[in-house]
Protein backbone atom coordinates (compact mmCIF):
# COMPACT_ATOMS: atom_id res chain seq x y z
CA UNK A 1 0.00 0.00 0.00
CA UNK A 2 1.60 3.35 -1.23
CA UNK A 3 1.32 5.73 1.66
CA UNK A 4 -0.70 8.78 0.98
CA UNK A 5 1.95 11.34 2.80
CA UNK A 6 4.59 9.63 0.43
CA UNK A 7 4.88 12.74 -1.11
CA UNK A 8 5.54 14.39 2.01
CA UNK A 9 8.82 11.87 3.29
CA UNK A 10 10.11 12.80 -0.33
CA UNK A 11 9.43 16.44 0.36
CA UNK A 12 11.32 16.02 4.35
CA UNK A 13 14.69 14.12 2.77
CA UNK A 14 16.06 18.09 3.20
CA UNK A 15 14.87 19.07 6.78
CA UNK A 16 16.22 21.48 8.61
CA UNK A 17 14.98 24.19 6.21
CA UNK A 18 15.10 27.00 8.39
CA UNK A 19 18.47 26.69 9.47
CA UNK A 20 21.27 28.22 7.61
CA UNK A 21 22.67 24.69 6.84
CA UNK A 22 19.57 22.25 6.13
CA UNK A 23 20.38 18.25 6.29
CA UNK A 24 20.36 17.19 2.54
CA UNK A 25 19.77 13.64 2.94
CA UNK A 26 20.34 12.93 -1.03
CA UNK A 27 23.19 14.39 -2.05
CA UNK A 28 23.76 12.12 -5.09
CA UNK A 29 22.24 10.38 -7.75
CA UNK A 30 22.98 6.78 -5.59
CA UNK A 31 21.33 8.41 -2.52
CA UNK A 32 17.85 9.05 -4.83
CA UNK A 33 18.31 5.22 -6.25
CA UNK A 34 18.38 4.13 -2.89
CA UNK A 35 15.70 6.25 -1.54
CA UNK A 36 13.46 5.12 -4.46
CA UNK A 37 14.54 1.70 -4.59
CA UNK A 38 16.16 1.77 -7.49
CA UNK A 39 18.12 -0.72 -9.25
CA UNK A 40 19.78 1.60 -11.53
CA UNK A 41 21.25 4.89 -10.38
CA UNK A 42 19.71 7.61 -12.04
CA UNK A 43 22.36 10.15 -14.20
CA UNK A 44 23.34 13.35 -13.04
CA UNK A 45 20.69 15.88 -14.68
CA UNK A 46 17.96 13.19 -13.66
CA UNK A 47 18.66 13.75 -10.17
CA UNK A 48 18.88 17.34 -10.92
CA UNK A 49 15.33 16.86 -12.00
CA UNK A 50 14.15 14.73 -8.79
CA UNK A 51 15.42 17.38 -6.04
CA UNK A 52 13.83 20.52 -8.36
CA UNK A 53 10.41 18.54 -8.22
CA UNK A 54 10.81 17.52 -4.34
CA UNK A 55 11.08 21.39 -4.04
CA UNK A 56 8.51 22.03 -5.95
CA UNK A 57 6.36 19.28 -3.97
CA UNK A 58 7.75 20.87 -0.70
CA UNK A 59 6.45 24.91 -1.96
CA UNK A 60 3.40 23.26 -2.68
CA UNK A 61 2.24 21.90 0.52
CA UNK A 62 3.95 24.52 2.44
CA UNK A 63 2.01 26.94 1.11
CA UNK A 64 -0.72 24.95 2.10
CA UNK A 65 0.27 24.52 5.52
CA UNK A 66 0.14 28.22 5.67
CA UNK A 67 -2.78 28.60 4.82
CA UNK A 68 -1.19 30.54 1.15
CA UNK A 69 -2.19 29.71 -2.11
CA UNK A 70 0.58 27.85 -3.67
CA UNK A 71 2.62 29.20 -6.77
CA UNK A 72 0.96 28.87 -10.16
CA UNK A 73 4.57 28.08 -11.63
CA UNK A 74 4.68 25.13 -8.72
CA UNK A 75 1.80 23.40 -9.96
CA UNK A 76 2.65 23.65 -13.47
CA UNK A 77 5.63 22.04 -12.67
CA UNK A 78 3.71 18.98 -10.62
CA UNK A 79 1.77 19.02 -14.06
CA UNK A 80 4.61 18.77 -16.32
CA UNK A 81 6.14 15.80 -14.34
CA UNK A 82 2.99 13.96 -13.93
CA UNK A 83 2.34 14.26 -17.61
CA UNK A 84 5.67 12.74 -18.55
CA UNK A 85 5.80 9.84 -15.90
CA UNK A 86 4.47 6.62 -16.28
CA UNK A 87 0.52 6.24 -15.96
CA UNK A 88 -0.96 4.84 -13.31
CA UNK A 89 -2.66 2.12 -14.97
CA UNK A 90 -2.43 -1.48 -13.33
CA UNK A 91 -2.46 -2.04 -9.26
CA UNK A 92 -0.33 -5.22 -7.73
CA UNK A 93 -0.76 -7.42 -4.91
CA UNK A 94 1.87 -6.33 -1.82
CA UNK A 95 2.27 -7.51 1.50
CA UNK A 96 -0.62 -5.01 3.04
CA UNK A 97 -2.97 -5.20 0.26
CA UNK A 98 -2.28 -3.97 -3.22
CA UNK A 99 -0.19 -1.10 -4.98
CA UNK A 100 0.27 0.51 -7.92
CA UNK A 101 2.01 -1.34 -10.00
CA UNK A 102 4.67 1.06 -12.02
CA UNK A 103 6.34 1.02 -14.95
CA UNK A 104 9.53 1.82 -14.32
CA UNK A 105 11.64 -0.09 -17.24
CA UNK A 106 12.50 3.62 -18.59
CA UNK A 107 14.36 4.39 -15.70
CA UNK A 108 13.84 8.14 -15.73
CA UNK A 109 13.50 9.89 -12.76
CA UNK A 110 10.43 10.51 -13.27
CA UNK A 111 9.78 6.40 -13.51
CA UNK A 112 11.12 6.19 -10.14
CA UNK A 113 9.55 9.30 -8.45
CA UNK A 114 5.92 8.17 -9.92
CA UNK A 115 4.55 7.26 -6.56
CA UNK A 116 5.47 10.40 -5.27
CA UNK A 117 3.97 12.60 -7.72
CA UNK A 118 0.57 10.35 -7.82
CA UNK A 119 0.74 10.70 -3.91
CA UNK A 120 1.12 14.81 -4.49
CA UNK A 121 -1.42 14.69 -6.62
CA UNK A 122 -4.06 12.55 -4.42
CA UNK A 123 -3.27 14.20 -1.40
CA UNK A 124 -3.73 17.85 -3.09
CA UNK A 125 -7.01 16.72 -4.58
CA UNK A 126 -8.28 14.94 -1.47
CA UNK A 127 -10.03 14.90 1.78
CA UNK A 128 -7.19 15.25 4.02
CA UNK A 129 -5.15 18.63 2.19
CA UNK A 130 -5.80 20.51 5.47
CA UNK A 131 -4.60 18.08 7.00
CA UNK A 132 -1.01 18.95 5.82
CA UNK A 133 1.23 20.75 8.55
CA UNK A 134 4.44 22.26 8.79
CA UNK A 135 6.48 21.34 12.25
CA UNK A 136 5.35 24.89 14.16
CA UNK A 137 9.59 24.98 15.04
CA UNK A 138 10.55 27.45 12.39
CA UNK A 139 13.86 25.95 12.00
CA UNK A 140 12.91 22.59 11.03
CA UNK A 141 10.47 23.54 8.44
CA UNK A 142 8.96 19.31 8.67
CA UNK A 143 5.83 18.82 6.85
CA UNK A 144 3.45 16.08 8.08
CA UNK A 145 0.00 14.72 7.97
CA UNK A 146 -2.11 15.67 11.15
CA UNK A 147 -3.82 12.67 12.00
CA UNK A 148 -4.70 13.30 15.47
CA UNK A 149 -8.29 13.34 16.25
CA UNK A 150 -8.10 17.39 17.20
CA UNK A 151 -6.30 18.15 14.35
CA UNK A 152 -4.18 20.03 16.64
CA UNK A 153 -0.91 18.47 16.19
CA UNK A 154 1.64 21.39 15.50
CA UNK A 155 5.27 19.41 15.91
CA UNK A 156 6.68 16.64 13.67
CA UNK A 157 7.31 13.30 14.46
CA UNK A 158 10.97 14.45 15.32
CA UNK A 159 11.12 14.34 18.95
CA UNK A 160 13.92 16.96 18.84
CA UNK A 161 11.10 19.22 18.23
CA UNK A 162 8.50 19.12 20.41
CA UNK A 163 10.49 18.27 23.03
CA UNK A 164 12.77 21.41 23.09
CA UNK A 165 9.92 23.73 22.65
CA UNK A 166 8.66 22.00 26.40
CA UNK A 167 11.83 22.12 27.68
CA UNK A 168 12.27 25.73 26.68
CA UNK A 169 8.81 26.60 28.19
CA UNK A 170 9.98 24.53 31.04
CA UNK A 171 12.72 26.22 31.68
CA UNK A 172 11.13 29.59 31.09
CA UNK A 173 8.91 28.84 33.60
CA UNK A 174 10.98 27.73 36.34
CA UNK A 175 13.26 30.61 35.41
CA UNK A 176 9.82 32.93 35.94
CA UNK A 177 9.28 31.01 39.40
CA UNK A 178 12.77 31.47 40.66
CA UNK A 179 12.27 35.37 40.01
ZN1 LIG B 1 10.11 19.65 13.71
Amino acid sequence: MTRPDLCLDFANTRYWRGQSAPTETLNAPADLATWTKASKIPSAKEFEQAIGLRETIYRLFDAQAQGKPAAPRDLEALNAAMAQAPARKALKRSRSGYEWDVDARSGTALALLAPVLWSAGDLLAGPRLDRVRRCANPECGWLFLDDSRAGKRRWCSMSSCGNRAKARRHYHKSKEEDA
